[in-house]
């Protein structure tokens, strides 16, 4: 068995993150540029459009087959120097649910990635309020700095003023937007050339320069960065690592993923500033050190939707220990034992078998029917991480069924899906018995239905309802809302807590602001 010095070791060397963004910011972009950087591919993906992305994948299949990196459905593995980068997906477009915040639960910081010509979007600001909450380092990279954009100070000022963390820029553009030059890195005071490779396909290429040199050859630009920097300076906008552990300061990057650029700076920022796993809170109110015996939680469920090979992976981080294949482990809830002789690292439609893990790693469990979302699993030592939260939903619909005979499967599958954190389910006094099936992105829905038909054998109705926001408010809440239209309060069922739902914003703050005692938390209210 290894040391417990061997595995504090073996976290120390990791990175496990997340890229917060907006659909067509550039996530799938970067990953690759990070990945190419880590000389895992050879070539990024040279087009990058949408059509595109499944050969990426396929490409990295074959890939993982050949130099032993993995692409899991859930996380990205490589190794960068002696560091091992674990990215997660953060799915978004359509496939955007609450499995995209849950992952957030399993991360040790984030890449918030912008573009820079159009700042903080929808999306980001979901993800980001989520990193708020759990205090979750961010490190901000503004993207598509090759093409017209904001200005660079402007972006910082939106960062502030929107999100109120404090941007500290590691590295500062030469060149408006559109007509990038380089960055200066703030910290050693030099500039660096940067130019995309041939095609845009490799390693950009980069070369330090002096002042001089850049003043003259880059006149204007090379003045106003310089400008812009004593600027910087005399407002404090320093790296500060403890303020940027402690989640109020955000040190920011710019460069192009496509091109390459500023994804080196990037990598190294995460290897050097970028906090490895660490000791993590136990609803015994103490925290469990990573080099203690080995334990987990589970943060995302995956049904197989595939009827002739119908299974369940779990998605598990590995908080503390060495995560052995094969090991018998405790399941928290229910003390009973799990056999992990099927931990995998999964990737698209195919899998590998994984044969240990660290604190940081993620392990695909398969065959996990007895595991749910936010479950512990342990061994020696008893031990229960906290469950996850709820996201506020933004999706409503009441489901229903014809079948008159198949009302007891029906009631069982909806618990089993609520259990499992597929769609959260509410009761409404004003729909007696009916429940309304709720969730972050639409696609939870049709999980729900197919599972309920393929598993259940319950074919079912969805009447969607004409709400989008979610906002917790209590018992007093609930009696002021009745005087109002255009506004529900439901129970939900997991936690009892009292959701009133709006079917817009600006409803919600029309009602609050006739009623200032009125309590409603809308956490997501990003708008
Ligand atoms: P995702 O939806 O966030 O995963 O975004 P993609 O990675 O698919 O990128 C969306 C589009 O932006 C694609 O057409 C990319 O080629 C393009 N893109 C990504 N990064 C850059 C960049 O740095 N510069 C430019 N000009 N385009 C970029």
């Amino acid at each position: 068995m290894l040391s417990s010095a061997g595995v504090a070791a073996q976290a120390a060397r990791r990175r496990t993150f997340a890229v917060i963004s907006h659909p067509d910011a550039g996530k799938s972009t970067m990953t690759e540029a990070l990945a190419l950087h880590a000389r895992v591919i050879g070539q990024a993906g040279a087009v990058h459009g949408k059509g595109d992305r499944r050969g990426v994948v396929s490409d990295w299949m074959a890939m993982e087959q050949q130099r032993g990196i993995s692409v899991t459905s859930a996380a990205l593995q490589f190794s960068y120097g002696d560091t091992v980068i674990n990215l997660l997906d953060t799915p978004g477009h359509a496939d955007f649910s609450e499995d995209t915040y849950r992952v957030l639960t399993a991360v040790d910081s984030a890449v918030m990635l912008l573009d820079a010509a159009k700042g903080l979007e929808p999306q980001t600001l979901k993800l980001f309020e989520v990193c708020r909450q759990r205090r979750i380092p961010v490190i901000t990279f503004i993207n598509k700095w090759d093409r017209p954009g904001n200005d660079a100070l402007a972006l910082m000022d939106e960062i502030e003023q929107r999100i109120g963390l404090k941007p500290t820029p590691l590295t500062w553009p030469v060149g408006i937007a559109g007509q990038f030059k380089g960055v200066i890195d703030r910290r050693e005071g030099t500039f660096i050339r940067m130019q995309r490779s041939p095609g845009g396909a490799d390693l950009a290429i980069e070369e330090e320069m002096s002042d001089a040199e850049a003043a003259e050859q880059y006149g204007a630009d090379w003045e106003t960065a310089t400008e812009e920097l004593e600027l910087l300076a005399m407002t404090g906008a320093d790296h500060d690592q403890a303020a940027f552990l402690s989640a109020t300061t955000t040190p920011v990057l710019f460069g192009a993923a496509v091109a390459n650029l500023g994804v080196r700076q990037l990598l190294n920022i995460l290897v050097e500033l970028a906090p490895p796993p660490e000791a993590r809170p136990t609803v015994a109110g103490t925290d469990k050190p990573v080099d203690s015996a080995f334990s987990g939680f589970v943060f995302k469920m995956q049904a197989n939707m595939n009827r002739t090979h119908r299974d369940q992976v779990a998605f598990m981080r590995v908080c503390s220990g060495r995560f052995e294949r094969g090991m018998i482990v405790t399941h928290s809830g229910t003390g009973r034992p799990f056999a992990t002789k099927y931990a995998q690292q999964i990737f698209g439609q195919g899998r590998e078998t994984i044969d240990e893990a660290f604190p940081g790693d993620v392990v695909g469990l398969v065959n996990a029917t007895a595991l749910g979302i936010g479950d512990t699993l342990y061994v020696s030592e008893q031990v229960q991480y906290p469950p996850l939260p709820s996201f506020p939903p933004e999706h409503f619909a009441v489901v229903r069924t014809d079948d008159t005979s198949a009302f007891k499967r029906f009631r069982r599958g909806i618990e089993q899906l609520d259990g499992e954190g597929v769609v959260q389910v509410l009761k409404s006094e004003q729909r007696g018995d009916l429940a309304v099936l709720a969730a972050v992105g639409p696609m939870q829905f049709e999980v729900a239905t197919y599972r309920l038909e393929t598993e259940f054998g319950v074919k079912v109705k969805l009447d969607h309802l004409p709400y989008e926001i979610a906002a917790i408010t209590d018992a007093a809440g609930k009696e002021i809302l009745r005087t109002e239209s255009n506004v529900e309060v439901m129970t939900r069922v997991r936690d009892g807590a009292l959701l009133a739902v709006f079917p817009h914003r600006w409803r919600m703050r029309t009602i609050a602001g006739r009623h200032p005692d009125l309590r409603l938390d809308a956490p997501m209210d990003t708008g």
